[in-house]
């Protein structure tokens, strides 16, 4: 690959290579039914992932007791917050007419991040083919069933791999753990220590690695080839992971529903997802085009160390770069979004569907974080403040919203939704290093 030639095709890459906060709308962006086909999956297949996840829900109330007073259903809060809209159009210096909210999945339980959703329900979809396949377990049962002796004594002589920088594998870790699978979490450097401890607390084998998160899944990948009872989670690849994560769609709308929020033209709906490899906001973002069609635009956000998504959108080579090709070091703080090279999958699933692209600086993660705190009483982790600039340069973009037809009427019934992916969990003394990193 020649890259200055790449460079000189994609100006935009220029930004990318020097590091510069970048936002960019895709032109070929276009409708669900345009775009549907290109996903490869359906409604049905979402529908699915949700019934699956019912059959768990007592289980998992039973398993995880922190789960109980929702039933067994793994949701997180959504809130408006009005003070942070303000503060947040004081720093930009742009009016931000309509609601902002956020959606705290930092506050999913078991695992306190967006991994939540996908990973948890990666491990109960194998562990459910596991015990009907034994003849342990009928759809129709009482999952309960998965607590007794014989169905651990099955997951027990399964193993489970997947290569993380944290989260996911918190989530895998635990879930699996819990059931009774021997498991093996692949971290890279990047990963906190805390993170380990926490894991290694559950009974899960931590091995880490001196190189990132491309190093750890190939790691992990290989070991698990070589052992015919290892299931690797491939994190890059995975339409199991992404369908998951999609539930989340039907979900917010019933939320939305409840807090009488409309969505519709004259009310659009702009969500804000931090993206690493890419399939935790892009199954979200399916799940919410499915549940609120052509009036929600997606907007996904990334580190400038780590602008894998943009960056193999932009250029249409997806998988086939990496933001180390353009001389990018894929090094920031934000957990989960340390990624240099995105998932040719979603790219490709997703690239019709995703609005646009927004790319900060780790000191304006940290920054929001501190302000958000300050505002709204809320403490994240930096990689969760990654779409908090996302409302004002949607509202900074005139083009994007002419090319939308969404005029000022609209604007001011709009809704900003900032997906806040991570931070629950964050021990107290992190999450003060954390404040301390943001300018007063
Ligand atoms: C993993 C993660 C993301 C992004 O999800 P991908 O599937 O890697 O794109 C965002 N935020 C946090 C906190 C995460 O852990």
């Amino acid at each position: 690959m020649n890259i200055q030639n790449l460079i000189e095709r994609h100006p935009l890459l220029q930004q990318l290579v020097a590091l510069q906060p970048v936002t960019w709308f895709n032109p070929e962006a276009t409708t669900l039914s345009e775009a549907l086909p290109d996903v490869g999956l359906t409604a049905e297949d979402v529908a699915e992932a949700s019934a699956r996840l019912a059959r768990f829900a007592p289980y998992l109330a039973e398993a995880f007791p922190e789960t109980a007073e929702q039933r067994g259903i793994i949701e997180s809060p959504l809130r408006a917050i009005p003070a942070m809209q303000t503060a947040l159009s004081q720093r930009y210096r742009q009016p931000l007419p309509g609601q902002l909210m956020i959606k705290l999945d930092s506050h999913l339980p078991i695992s306190g991040s967006i991994k939540a959703r996908g990973g948890i329900y990666e491990v109960l979809t194998y562990a459910e083919a596991l015990a009907l396949e034994a003849g342990l377990l009928r759809k129709e049962d009482d999952y309960r069933e998965l607590l007794q002796p014989a169905c651990r004594a099955l997951f027990g002589r399964h193993r489970i791999a997947v290569g993380s920088t944290g989260n996911l594998g918190l989530s895998i870790g635990i879930m699996s753990a819990r059931l009774g699978f021997d498991v093996t979490v692949h971290m890279s450097a990047d990963a906190r220590a805390w993170k380990k401890a926490k894991l290694r607390e559950h009974g899960v084998t931590v091995v880490e690695y001196e190189q990132d998160y491309g190093v750890a899944v190939e790691q992990g990948r290989k070991a698990a080839d070589a052992d015919p009872q290892c299931r690797f989670i491939d994190d890059e690849n995975s339409r199991t992971l992404f369908l998951g994560y999609a539930v989340a769609g039907e979900r917010l709308k019933a939320q939305f529903d409840q807090a009488g929020i409309r969505v519709d033209a004259d009310h659009p709906l702009f969500v804000y997802l931090p993206c690493g490899v890419g399939g935790g906001p892009g199954g979200v973002a399916f799940g919410l085009k499915l549940a609120f069609g052509d009036h929600v635009h997606c907007v996904f956000a990334e580190p400038t160390h780590s602008p894998c998504m943009v960056l193999g959108v932009h250029t249409g080579l997806h998988d086939g770069i990496a933001v180390q090709d353009l001389g990018i070091d894929n090094l920031t703080a934000a957990d989960g979004l340390a990624v240099g090279r995105p998932s040719g999958f979603v790219g490709r699933a997703m690239a019709r569907l995703i609005d646009g692209y927004l790319t900060l600086s780790d000191q304006e993660m940290f920054d929001l974080l501190g302000l958000l705190h300050h505002h709204e009483g809320l403490a994240l982790e930096p990689s969760a403040l990654a779409g908090m600039p996302g409302p004002a340069r949607v509202c900074a973009n005139a083009d994007y919203l002419a090319r939308l037809k969404i005029g000022a009427e609209q604007m001011a019934q709009a809704t900003h939704l900032v997906w806040a992916t991570g931070g629950g969990m964050v021990p107290a003394p992190e999450m003060a290093k954390y404040l301390a990193q943001a300018k007063a």
